[in-house]
């Protein structure tokens, strides 16, 4: 979240963001997936152009009727993770990475507790939520599917094409960010490169501040990137050999 407001307030204002913490774009996706759902019925197969329609299909496949991604609930991206749901209404349903791209990982801060962060993830007028909420202790919950499109950059295309993770405590209070919490947060960091394919560097790893177009500060000055970026890399080969078996 940034440095402005946690609950949001609602103001609605959302323009070319999302507004106050995460704020959703709820509904904004509906008429783009109708075009190209038209696309597939119609068009795509008689055009015959194979690139266009195997991009097409691999992106809505499961938007045809009849079809459906099976995903059980509860289920875990990270290992040792608390699965607790996050609203439906601060998410999309997507089918990544084969409909869009992961291509980075990024960082929040809460402006709040991690119970406050869970409460208003599971608002559904809160309009935003991340994947993953990291504990000062180190704890891990994840509220949405890494699969699934959480609303949580204000910007579109970062939100599909990333993994979004808050962290517990305030922007301006440096004593928040604990060694147990940069420890818990680096392994959960270090899975997602493992899992996509990620470099570990500060073009994959990015703070909400470095979204284009946001009005958010987090993680903030006192967050350590170095510090962090070391220990993603030193949770990286466990994270490859966990990643290995998860695929078979
Ligand atoms: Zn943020």
């Amino acid at each position: 979240m940034g440095s402005d407001t946690e609950h949001g307030g609602g103001t609605g204002a959302a323009t070319g963001g999302e507004g106050g913490a995460h704020r959703g774009r709820r509904g904004r996706g509906a008429p783009r997936i109708g075009r190209r759902g038209m696309l597939i019925g119609g068009t795509a197969a008689v055009l015959g152009g194979a690139v266009l329609a195997r991009d097409e299909l691999a992106r809505l496949w499961w938007r045809v009727p009849g079809m459906a991604k099976p995903r059980k609930e509860g289920e875990l991206d990270h290992p040792g993770a608390e699965w607790t749901a996050a609203s439906r209404a601060n998410w999309r349903l997507a089918d990544r990475p084969d409909d869009y791209r992961i291509d980075r990982v990024i960082i929040h801060v809460v402006q709040g507790s991690y119970p406050t962060a869970l409460r208003v993830f599971k608002n559904p007028g809160h309009g935003a939520a991340t994947h993953y909420v990291v504990r000062k202790d180190g704890h891990v919950a994840q509220m949405i599917r890494e699969l699934d499109v959480a609303f949580h950059a204000g910007n579109r295309s970062f939100n599909e094409r990333s993994i979004g993770i808050e962290h517990e405590g305030f922007v301006d209070r440096p004593q928040d960010f604990t060694a147990a919490m940069y420890e818990g947060s680096a392994g959960l960091t270090a899975g997602i490169c493992a899992r996509y394919g990620l470099p570990v560097d500060r073009e994959h790893v990015i703070g909400h501040v470095e979204v284009p177009g946001t009005d958010h500060t987090d993680p903030g000055p006192h967050w350590d990137w170095d510090r962090y970026l070391k220990l993603v890399r030193a949770a990286m080969p466990s994270a490859r050999k966990a990643a290995g078996k998860a695929t078979g």
